[in-house]
């Protein structure tokens, strides 16, 4: 290793964290590994959530982050979490802090009394200067990376229309007009008796609602939502068996035979979740060997429906959903926003659909926005786009496909923007992988 910047990380975050702890392990020197983020490592916009209301969406056996020991965490959080509320009939369902507050612990175990090099700033450019990347901060500082891991995870969300701010001070807007909530620390502001907006249905809005219940929210809850429907809640599910996939799948074969597969029964229930997850073992695989443009039709025909049951919600979180229903304190609103009006201290968001809900806070639920970073590779052609047009496209070895195609050689991306290449690579158990099988393969 020649200098301290021979292997730099882009991002802090869950997937930096792992990757750091794979390529000690396989004796890379800290000194040559530099991190670049603003977060505490191994925490990322998941697990670094001020609200203790947040659960992890998985039971604790399924948190895996190392493949040779599958029971780590689990093990670890019979010893170092305190949460009686943790139990449910689907097994254990941890506060995503006290996850967060595992993988900071595994670094720094990994690392003993070793010093490794985290720059605190956001790179807001890569460029290619001889053989190796060129790395511009929000400091205006540029260093050189000679291998380059990009993970810069989910980018948070933004509005997903135009906010028109009528009227009200910067302090009002700031606090009322909640765009990213993936941290929690808006909940404190909220006056248990408001009326609540949740733009979006998904896990964040559930996430949401089983903060407001915890900390006592009398107010109303309007959910705008193009859909009546939330994640179902985790049930206690093995794998049993292996599906017989038919040879040559085109994708409308694959809805068919995943259809055909799937039991006649609720997706709550254990019958329906153990044939699902039997189903997702192989799906990566028959994700990429479809064109780009069937992953394309298939995301745009099937992607809403898939987002819904792969991402399903701790029992607990349900519950309060629940209690809210029998309340009547809840309803959903459904259209997708056009506009969102601010007069203090009101809110009011216009539907497409020419309806309309007024609330006095609205809480963006809309899920995740665009990584510039990524997009900024694209216009300077140091990549191209994924076949969903959601991210940069890699190859099955997390190398970065330039605009031609061909693979750099000391350029990889992991993490769930790896999910228009490979497929199904969210959670953090396939991070994990990723990052392992990348220790791997890299040549140091
Ligand atoms: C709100 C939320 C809840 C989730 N809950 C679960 C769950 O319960 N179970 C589960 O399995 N998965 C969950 N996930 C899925 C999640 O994708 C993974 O678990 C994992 O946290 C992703 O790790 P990552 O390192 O790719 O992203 P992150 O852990 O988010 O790390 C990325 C880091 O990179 C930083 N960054 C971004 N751009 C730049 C830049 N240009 N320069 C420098 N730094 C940058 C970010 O600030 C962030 O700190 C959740 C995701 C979210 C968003």
């Amino acid at each position: 290793m020649r200098n301290s910047n021979e292997i730099v990380i882009v991002g802090d975050g869950f997937a930096a964290a792992i990757m750091l702890i794979h390529l000690l392990r396989k004796g890379v020197p800290a000194t040559s590994i530099t991190l670049v983020g603003l977060g505490v490592i191994g925490q990322g916009n998941a697990y670094s959530c001020a609200s203790q209301s947040y659960r992890l969406n998985v039971r604790e056996d399924l948190l895996i982050t190392f493949s040779d020991d599958p029971l780590h965490f689990a093990r670890w959080a019979q010893n170092h979490i305190q949460d009686p509320e943790a139990k449910t009939t689907a097994g254990y369902f941890y506060r995503r802090h006290d996850f967060g507050r595992y993988v900071s612990e595994l670094v720094s175990h990994e690392l003993g009394s070793r010093q490794l090099h985290h720059i605190a700033a956001r790179v807001t450019k890569i460029l290619r200067r001889g053989d190796d990347w060129s790395l511009r901060l929000g400091t205006h500082d540029e260093f050189i990376a000679k291998q380059l891991i990009i993970a810069t995870g989910n980018a948070p969300p933004i509005w997903p229309c135009n906010v028109n701010l009528k009227l009200g001070s910067p302090a009002w807007i700031h606090t009322h007009l909640v765009e990213n909530p993936w941290t929690g620390e808006y909940l404190q502001e909220i006056d248990s008796h408001e009326d609540i907006i949740l733009l979006g249905g998904g896990l964040t809005a559930l996430d949401a609602i089983n903060a407001l219940v915890e900390q006592g929210h009398r107010g109303m809850i309007n959910v705008i939502t193009p859909r009546k429907i939330f994640p179902p809640v985790q049930a206690p599910w093995q794998r049993k068996q292996e599906p017989k996939w038919p040879k040559q799948l085109s994708p409308r074969g694959l809805i068919r035979f995943i259809r055909e597969y799937l039991p006649s029964a609720d997706a709550t229930s254990s019958e329906w979740q153990c044939a699902w997850e039997e189903l997702r073992v192989n799906l990566n695989m028959i994700w990429q060997q479809f064109s780009s443009s069937q992953r394309f039709i298939l995301l745009k025909r099937v992607g809403w429906i898939w987002s819904l049951y792969r991402f399903r919600a701790a029992p607990q979180t349900i519950a309060s959903y629940e209690q809210l229903r029998k309340k009547n304190q809840i309803q959903f609103i459904l259209g997708r926003a056009k506009q969102i009006i601010c007069a203090e201290p009101k809110i009011t968001v216009l539907l497409g659909n020419g309806g309309e809900s007024v609330g006095e806070r609205i809480i963006n639920c809309t899920g995740v926005g665009a990584d510039l970073l990524l997009n900024n590779l694209i216009s300077s052609q140091l990549a191209m786009p994924d076949a969903i047009q959601q991210s940069i496209a890699i190859d099955t070895n997390f190398r970065v496909l330039d605009s031609n195609q061909q693979a750099w050689e000391n350029l990889w991306l992991i993490g769930p923007a790896t999910m228009g290449s490979l497929g199904d690579v969210v959670a953090a158990s396939a991070i994990s992988k990723q990052a392992e099988q990348l220790a791997e393969q890299m040549k140091i």
